[in-house]
């Protein structure tokens, strides 16, 4: 399924597997002057390089490896011989998918990306007439950049957004440093948000101000019921209750637990600055 639409002037590509006509947790990814924000996922590729078949673009930006970022990266890389820019840490992913090692869950929805061939983006790039400055975002992916585009006041968030409530973590997220550098993104003027789960977010400031408080609070919770000498099994349970198909569907990948765990282990792996 691919649906396209448009908000100001950045085309949205909003793309997913849809067997039975079910749509399976489908993504964004953003056409800004010539160039694309993310390839999505390959399950939707068909439709998806039909529908940039006669555009110009001549150039590709991954917010980060994850598979429905960089999903057509091959065969739209093939199709208009234009160069791939993203985080340095994501090139070795680009290069060979496999070092992403998917879950049964990854590859029936979103499945493998082709090899394509990456360069390590500089801290600004030109998309067309918009100049967007490149803002490394750890918390998600170590290698997640977010792109800002100061005369617009638009920001590109990958997968650092995805809306304003916070239950589920993948695990090998870090929620201190998604809270970090959230609050760090929050410094800039921002009027939209363009999020490849959410797609586009007025009032970008305040949901990126609001999903802040609503992380705080829940890491004070948590903290607290630490504090009183509950196991995190226990605190999970008051705070967010039972886990649900997430965790089932994912096999542990996305849980309630997760979140928990990450709150209490307080762990901050290395920044990339
Ligand atoms: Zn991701």
């Amino acid at each position: 399924m691919l649906d396209i639409r448009d908000h100001e002037s950045v085309t949205l590509f909003y793309m997913g597997r849809s067997p039975l006509g079910f749509l399976l947790y489908p993504v964004y990814a953003f056409l800004v002057g010539d160039t694309l924000i993310d390839t999505g996922t390959n399950r939707a590729g068909k439709e998806f390089l039909s529908a940039l078949t006669g555009r110009k673009i001549t150039k590709i930006v991954n917010t980060h490896h994850h598979e429905d970022h960089i999903g057509n990266n091959g065969d739209i890389q093939e199709l208009f011989k234009i160069p791939i820019y993203a985080h340095s840490s994501a090139l070795p992913y680009l290069e060979n998918p496999r070092l992403n090692d998917l879950r049964f869950y990854q590859r029936v929805v979103w499945d493998w990306p082709k090899k394509s061939k990456g360069t390590a983006i500089a801290s600004g790039i030109d998309a067309g007439s918009h100049h967007f400055e490149v803002i490394n975002s750890p918390g998600h992916t170590d290698d997640h950049i977010c792109l800002y585009e100061p005369d617009k006041k638009w920001l590109f968030t990958g997968d650092l957004f995805c809306g304003t409530t916070f239950i589920y973590l993948r695990k090998d997220e870090n929620y201190s440093q998604i809270l970090d550098t959230l609050k760090k993104l929050s410094q800039f003027e921002i009027e939209t948000v363009f999020c490849n789960l959410k797609g586009a977010v007025k009032n970008g400031k305040e949901a990126l101000l609001k999903k802040i408080s609503k992380m705080e609070q829940l890491r004070d919770d948590v903290l607290k019921l630490r504090d009183k000498g509950l196991s995190p099994k226990r605190v999970r349970q008051e705070i967010l209750g039972s886990e649900d198909s997430w965790n089932l569907i994912t096999g542990g990948h996305y849980s309630k637990q997760n979140t928990i765990d990450s709150i209490l282990s307080g762990k901050r792996p290395d920044r990339i600055t």
